[in-house]
């Protein structure tokens, strides 16, 4: 039945589009309830669990995928649920509010796996490598970082050296999101250190594979039931049919397919604060002191008051990069907002609702340190908030002609 409400959905979005971001369109508020929903019925009762116990979300993910909401902006024709970017932002933000950890697993196949795929790949490749991983059977990951190269992504170091129509990886790639559970991974390397990131090319790598070995999953902070780890390359052949996109192109086609990204961590961000503000109400609500409920004391009015403030500024800003991105306008600093915003709200708010809760809220008893927890990754991965801010100055100082 849900499945059904998000096709009609996807009709609904596609026969006419967004006119305004003053308020959503009724087949957005649709998509979200149904997205609630489910967060509230299959996600949130298990989402303590899932940290505790460094529990991958298998049962939710392919829940999800019946769902469609694991590749929501791919199009019907290979799968997808064909909705756009908005969507895909409120749903993401609906399901990291009910588990930050399957949040970043369902942003990763959306958009780091299948949108470089979906924009850059040939009619052979859409249909092996696409086709199905948009059914929660299958997830994908997204292999950009190194031990030695993070913000600073075009000094890639791991190489692909061509050999009789074989490339041959060398190298390690770390941090990789879905790195155990994902069968295939779009892998950046360096045909030529010399030429720099432009020396940078994309592969699809299937996994398992000879000569790709996985790391120790990390012990992380938060979003503990996805895992992360080093993918470690030694001489791994992989066909030239394998090659995403032109010889060289790695590099752009890294930061284009960040750019969407971050709309995507923008959503559970804003899904991590979101869960934080309702913690913080519901328990000021119940909460007596002085005699009387928390929530009558002004102290505690103005921090919801911050709270709810940052918050809905930043979702704006997110639902402005999607709604940019959907009508193919420029949207790489727009994008950069909503993460840089979205992000640091998640901290502050998961911050003030540790404070609301006092000593509740430093235990795991309630849920508000494990969104503190999870909120802290949002403003390291797919670009720092340092990096964020360099390419908003960046941008605007374009725009304003004064570089
Ligand atoms: C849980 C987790 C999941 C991840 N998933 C993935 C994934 O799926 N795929 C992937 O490719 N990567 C992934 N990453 C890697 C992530 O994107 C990087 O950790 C991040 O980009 C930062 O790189 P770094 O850790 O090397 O930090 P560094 O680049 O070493 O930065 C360290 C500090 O210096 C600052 N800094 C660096 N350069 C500048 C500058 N020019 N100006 C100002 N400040 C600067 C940074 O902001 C940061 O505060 C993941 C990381 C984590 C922790």
């Amino acid at each position: 039945m849900l499945k059904g409400t998000i096709k009609i959905v996807s009709a609904a979005i596609n026969g006419r589009g967004i006119a305004s971001l003053a308020a959503l369109p009724e087949t957005h508020q649709m998509l979200q309830k149904t997205c609630r929903d489910f967060a509230e019925g299959e996600l949130k009762p298990v989402a303590a669990k899932i940290d505790r116990v460094h529990l991958y979300p298998k049962d939710q993910i392919k829940k999800m995928g019946e769902l469609g909401l694991m590749a929501i902006a791919t199009p019907e024709k290979y799968g997808g649920t064909g909705l756009d970017y908005l969507a895909y932002a409120i749903a993401l933000e609906e399901v990291s509010r009910g588990c930050a950890s399957t949040g970043v697993i369902m942003s990763v196949n959306n958009s780091l796996y299948l949108g470089p795929i979906m924009y850059w790949g040939n009619e052979e490749q859409k249909q092996k490598y696409i086709i199905p991983f948009t059914g929660g059977d299958r997830v994908g990951s997204f292999a950009l970082s190194e031990p030695g190269n993070g913000s600073d992504a075009g000094a890639a170091s791991t190489t692909a050296k061509f050999d009789s129509n074989n490339y041959f990886l060398n190298g390690t790639k770390s941090w990789i999101t879905n790195g155990y559970e994902s069968e295939a991974s779009v892998v950046m390397a360096t045909t030529d250190k010399s030429l720099k990131h432009k020396g940078i090319s994309s592969f699809i790598v299937p996994k398992p594979i000879d000569g790709l070995e996985l790391g120790k999953k990390e012990d992380k902070l938060g979003i503990r039931g996805s895992s992360t780890c080093n993918l470690i390359f030694d001489n791994c052949k992989i066909p030239k049919e394998n090659l995403l996109g032109e010889p060289g192109s790695g590099f752009k086609i890294a930061m284009m397919t960040l750019d969407a990204g971050r709309i995507g961590i923008a959503a559970q961000a804003l899904g991590i604060a979101q869960a934080s503000l309702e913690v913080a109400v519901d328990y000021a609500s119940k909460r007596l002191a002085f005699g009387k409920p928390l929530i009558k004391l002004q102290t505690i009015q103005n921090k919801l008051a911050d709270m709810a403030l940052q918050l809905e500024a930043a979702r704006l800003l997110t639902w402005r990069a999607a709604w940019l991105k959907d009508n193919q306008k420029p949207y790489t600093k727009e994008a950069a907002m909503g993460k840089l915003a979205a992000s640091e709200a998640a901290t502050f708010l998961s911050h003030q609702c540790i404070q609301i809760l006092g000593g509740m809220g430093y235990v795991s008893d309630m849920p508000a340190e494990r969104h503190y927890r999870d909120a802290r990754i949002t403003e390291i991965y797919e670009g720092t908030s340092e990096i964020q801010r360099l390419v908003i100055a960046g941008n605007l100082l374009k725009e304003m002609g004064a570089q």
